[in-house]
């Protein structure tokens, strides 16, 4: 199960790109500023990155931002999760981005943009894996981000950006107040895929739906809790990325066991599998389709089927998807 796993061509659709600095990158950016009270040396900080609780999270998530100060740290961050990804067997990623903390911290805009397109090109030649944007509105950072994030979305229009996002916590941070955000992403040929009842209830559910025009919803895994919102998203084709691990480490679930994952397939919502900030959490992306794999009880096809279907979600080019699917199909361990 393992190696057919790691040797299935995957498509990833939940990944955030800070989220996905691994020990060495960050060793890496650590080494570039000595002022940093990040260590540099990889023991160390292996251990700096075992995951222990929540808070623990948000504090090395803080500290890898603190270590994003020009455009060439973008650059090495982007081209080593690039990297990472392929190492994986991830053949095409889109890859969460918030250029609004980089932008605060005083890297402009145009320069944010030319370092991920620039390392988006050398990922492709380099490793092979085909990378896309999502550029998110860290939601806790209110209106003002939303907009910047917008101006640099609408305005330098990235080659690879293809979708409009919502993360960070959701509990204070009403989705609707966003509308009319989404509204020009979507006019802009953006597409709409906000987090939402990750940790708070199905409404947040519905107010992306309703309110910022969803065609994927970040977790969604609050749905299970509610019949016809589940109806809804079978109906309307609404994709839920699903994130097991990361539900784990934020309390969003008490376990793994108790994963609503299974409830959300037999209502006939279409789930895909993703791993948010995979260092962070302690996982992987072929780790996260092995705990699919356990709770849904999936066999090989079971597996190449859940890995088609984040192709189909993907908003990767009709010629990659359709390359994708065949190399699916062909996959042996
Ligand atoms: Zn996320």
């Amino acid at each position: 199960m393992q190696d057919f796993v790691a040797a299935l061509p995957k498509a990833e659709l939940h990944v955030h790109h800070v989220g996905s600095a691994a020990p060495d990158t960050v060793a890496r950016l650590a080494a570039r500023h000595p002022d940093s009270p990040v260590p540099s040396d990889p023991e160390a900080l292996a251990e700096y990155f075992t995951f222990t609780d929540f808070a623990h999270f948000i504090e090395v998530y803080l500290s890898v931002v603190d270590l994003l100060r020009t455009p060439e740290d973008i650059w090495i961050l982007t081209h080593e999760v690039g990297r990472d990804l392929a190492a994986q067997n991830v053949r095409y990623a889109e890859l969460t981005m918030t250029p609004y903390t980089s932008i605060a911290r005083g890297i402009a805009a145009e320069a944010y943009v030319e370092a991920i397109e620039d390392a988006r090109r050398a990922v492709e030649r380099d490793f092979g894996t085909a990378l896309q944007w999502i550029f998110d509105i860290p939601g806790e950072s209110g209106l003002p981000a939303a907009d910047v994030t917008l101006d640099t979305a609408l305005r330098l229009q990235p080659d690879a950006l293809v979708g409009f996002g919502l993360g960070g916590p959701e509990i204070g941070v009403p989705r609707p107040q966003f509308a009319p955000h989404f509204a020009a992403a979507r006019a802009a040929g953006l597409h709409s895929v906000p987090h939402a009842g990750e940790s708070t209830g199905p409404q947040s559910i519905w107010d992306s739906i309703d309110e910022l025009g969803a065609e994927r919803i970040g977790h969604g895994i609050a749905a299970a809790q509610d019949p016809a919102l589940l109806e809804r998203l079978a109906a309307d084709g609404i994709v839920l990325e699903v994130c097991p691990t990361s539900n784990v480490c934020t309390r969003s679930v008490p376990s793994l066991e108790e994963h609503p994952l299974p409830s959300l397939v037999e209502a006939g919502v279409t789930v895909t599998i993703n791993s948010d900030d995979p260092p962070m959490f302690g996982t992987t992306l072929n780790a996260e389709y092995e705990i699919a794999a356990e709770l849904l009880g999936l066999d090989e096809a079971g597996l190449r089927a859940l890995a088609t279907a984040a192709v189909d979600a993907s908003f990767a080019p009709e010629d990659l998807k359709s390359w994708l699917r065949s190399e699916i199909e062909a996959a042996s361990a």
